[in-house]
């Protein structure tokens, strides 16, 4: 049999008559048992048909057939079948060259169905009497192929996890000098790989954080925790800081002796930045860029956790600023917002560095002071914060003032609430303001009390209306010459179910806080046009009334409409009524009260000046507002201490009202004396106790009829005409 007969052959075919028959294959068995028996190869001998005729115990072992079994065993049927075809290729060639010899690898399948790896020298042989035959010397290294195999996907996992990951990572020795860096890390810091290996990371570390790498590398050598995590900065090879959070990791040899440490890294620079963004857009005023609420409030319950912990004192100052509405009203929100700015501008300037700004709502700022020593510092500061509110403000070419009220809640070590600071300020902030403006309350307990009491007393209001708790009453005025009821001073009285009488002096302002006042308002006019319709005549003219209007009455827009509406309701004539307003009132805003005022008096209404004398009345002004009648404040009129000066004032105040051509109405006369002293100077018109106070519209006949009876003055001798209509309404 020759190669090509052996390559003819069709694979697999069984074994014809090749058996170990003859003595010199049993004498060749015997010399290559001493060669083969010992070695620690697999070696087999083949005969020109590729069938086994020899196998050395390790071939037994390796293909699992015992010497019985594999001689006569037809090689190629013990090869896996996928490299049959190149191995009978190969043996087919080897045939043909006597002493040649082939190397080759390949796979074997053992009658149990392992597989196995065989690396193989075989050599042509025939011609060696001692073999004649193929001389197969192989070595099984299937281990050693697993080994590899799981060796070379390390190698591809750890290229992907290392190399090809996104993440920047580091492998430094013990002494922490790079080993290696993958392509993300070079690209991170801004360098080249060779500018990196064999260098530590202070090539890229920004100055100041040198320590935290140090410090880490100290850690992780003692072992003190197997991973360690940092955020440190770098300063780039371009020159740009990034912020790095590195996680470095120990990697341990036998004996947990640290070998290197592998870092993974993540550029959070702008993460950060973003996350400083947010919390500060979360944390703050967006227009002010001062604390909002929520910081403030985590502020304050820091501050007083402090203050327990090491005593002083600690304020909260609410400000809150006068008639922000009208700057916004006036000039338009844009100025409105740059006010807003340029204010909290100034509270920086004055706020210490411990302090905490915050715009609380609109108009409204809070301050938190901490670390005062006495309690009074809480004052001094509300105090400077006010006078650098003090000067004006200057905004796109407009400069005007603009007035705040500082209302102030301290607290110290013992104070046990915190969270009711900024409601305490607000109590006292109410105080100020309701004391007039550019003003420091500091709060105190008693002002609680009163705040709740109000607070009862505007929930009864908003009802009382609808419950016919108001009502209004009427107090004559007296022409002082001849003690005729000229006219009357409506004034509005509620009835409280449980508390009796509740002056207007505590509901108006409580009324003026909410819209209510608008209500009460109405009320007012229509109760007075209705009272003009039945108040008995005097003389045969009919009497003038004067209803008062508080300053939110006073700027409403509808306030002409309805005026005009409650006198055509009860068809009056406008003349009849007059609209008190305080001097205070009417000169806060002059430009728009003579607007105000040019549409009441084109109705045909009459404005009088209440409580004359007690503002700072700019004449010029007085006589812009083209009042009907002025009325002289009670304190002139029963001053305190009477005095030549009071008597100048009083007597200076007609003669202007005199040349100006005013009704002058000297309010709260009470005795006859005060009455002597008004007549003596001349005043024509009053009201007072001395004739009567405020009395129900259903009492006012009976309070005529007595006063007829019974003056409290004797006007027989002064009397000296009767009173024309003309006289009454339009004045002297
Ligand atoms: P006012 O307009 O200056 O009213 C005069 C106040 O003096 C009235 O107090 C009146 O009862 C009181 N009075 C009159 N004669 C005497 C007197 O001889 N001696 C003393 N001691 N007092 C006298 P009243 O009714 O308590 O009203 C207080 C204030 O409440 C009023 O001051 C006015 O500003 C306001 N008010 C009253 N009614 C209304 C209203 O309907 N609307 C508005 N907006 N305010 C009103
Ligand atoms: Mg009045
Ligand atoms: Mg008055």
């Amino acid at each position: 049999m020759d190669g090509s007969e052996m390559s003819g052959r069709p694979m697999g075919d069984p074994p014809s008559s090749h058996r170990l028959s003859n003595p010199t294959a049993a004498e060749r068995f015997l010399a290559l048992g001493a060669v083969g028996h010992n070695s620690a190869d697999v070696i087999v001998v083949l005969n020109h048909g590729g069938f086994v005729v020899y196998g050395n115990p390790v071939a037994q072992q390796f293909f699992e057939l015992s010497a019985e079994e594999g001689v006569g065993t037809d090689a190629l049927g013990l090869i896996h079948p996928d490299d049959r075809e190149r191995i009978l290729q190969r043996f087919s060639e080897l045939m043909g060259r006597p002493g040649g010899s082939i190397r080759e690898s390949l796979r074997v399948v053992t009658p149990s169905g392992d597989e196995k790896d065989l690396e193989l020298v075989a050599t042509n042989s025939f011609d060696n009497p001692a073999i004649e035959g193929i001389l197969v010397n192989g070595q099984d290294v299937t281990q050693r192929n697993r080994d590899q195999a799981e060796l070379a996907s390390l190698a591809e996992r750890f290229r992907v996890a290392f190399a090809e990951n996104m993440a920047p990572m580091t492998f430094t020795d013990l002494e922490d000098r790079i080993i290696d860096v993958n392509d993300s890390m070079c690209e991170m810091v801004g360098y080249a790989r060779e500018e990196l290996v064999g260098h530590d990371s202070t090539t890229f570390t920004y100055v100041e954080d040198v320590g935290i790498t140090e410090e880490s590398h100290r850690r992780a050598l003692a072992g003190a925790a197997p991973q360690t995590r940092y955020v440190k900065r770098y300063r780039r090879k371009d020159g740009r800081i990034i912020t790095v959070e590195v996680s470095r990791a120990t990697a341990v040899g036998p004996g947990g002796m640290p070998q290197y440490f592998v870092f993974s890294e993540r550029d959070v620079t702008e993460e950060r930045k973003m996350n400083a963004e947010l919390s500060k857009r979360a944390l703050h005023d967006p227009l002010t860029g001062l604390a909002n609420r929520s910081l403030f409030e985590d502020r304050l319950d820091q501050a007083h956790a402090r203050a327990r912990r090491h005593g002083g004192y600690g304020a909260v100052l609410l400000i809150d600023l006068d008639d922000f509405k009208g700057v916004n009203d006036t000039y338009g929100h844009v100025i409105g917002d740059e006010l807003l700015s340029a204010i909290a501008d100034r509270l920086r300037r004055v706020a210490r560095s411990t302090d905490t700004l915050c715009r609380f709502g609109g108009d409204e700022f809070l301050v938190l002071v901490e670390e005062m020593a006495v309690a009074d510092e809480a004052r001094v500061i509300a105090e400077r914060i006010l006078e650098e509110m003090s000067a004006p403000f200057s905004l796109r070419g407009t400069t005007f003032v603009q007035h705040a009220s500082v209302g102030v809640a301290v607290f110290d070590p013992s104070s046990e609430e915190v969270a009711t600071l900024v409601q305490s300020a607000d109590i006292a902030l109410y105080e100020a303001k309701r004391q007039g403006r550019g003003r420091v309350v500091v709060f105190t307990p008693s002002m609680h009390q009163e705040a709740v009491s109000r607070f009862t007393l505007a929930q009864d209001l908003s009802r009382a209306l609808e419950r016919g708790e108001m009502s209004m009453a009427f107090q004559p005025i007296i022409d002082l010459a001849n003690g005729e009821v000229v006219g009357y001073e409506s004034l509005m009285r509620w009835h409280h179910p449980e508390r009796g009488a509740v002056p207007p002096d505590v509901f108006i302002p409580l009324a003026e806080q909410s819209n209510l006042i608008y209500d009460l308002g109405a009320f007012a006019l229509r109760s007075a046009a209705e009272a003009m319709t039945r108040l008995p005549r005097t003389d045969g003219y009919p009497p003038y009334v004067t209803v008062n209007l508080s300053a939110r009455q006073f700027h409403d827009r509808n306030l002409a409409q309805l005026v005009r509406g409650a006198l055509r309701h009860h068809d009056v004539a406008p003349h009849r009524l007059l609209l008190e307003i305080t001097e205070s009132v009417a000169l806060e805003d002059i430009a728009e009260s003579l607007t105000i005022i040019q549409e009441l008096l084109a109705l045909g209404v009459g404005i009088a000046l209440d409580d004359f004398g007690t503002g700072f009345s700019s004449l010029s002004y007085l006589v812009q507002l083209r009042p009907r009648a002025i009325k002289i404040d009670q304190s002139f009129v029963r001053p305190a201490s009477p005095s030549p000066q009071s008597d100048a004032i009083l007597e200076l105040i007609l003669l202007l009202g005199r040349k100006l051509g005013v009704m002058m109405i000297a309010e709260g006369i009470e005795t006859p004396a005060q009455y002597n002293r008004l007549r003596g100077v001349n005043c024509r018109y009053g009201q007072g106790f001395l004739w009567s106070p405020a009395v129900g519209l259903d009492e006012v006949e009976d309070l005529i009829a007595r006063l007829g009876e019974s003056p409290p003055i004797d006007h027989s001798r002064r009397r000296r005409g009767r009173m024309s209509e003309r006289h009454v309404v339009e004045g002297e």
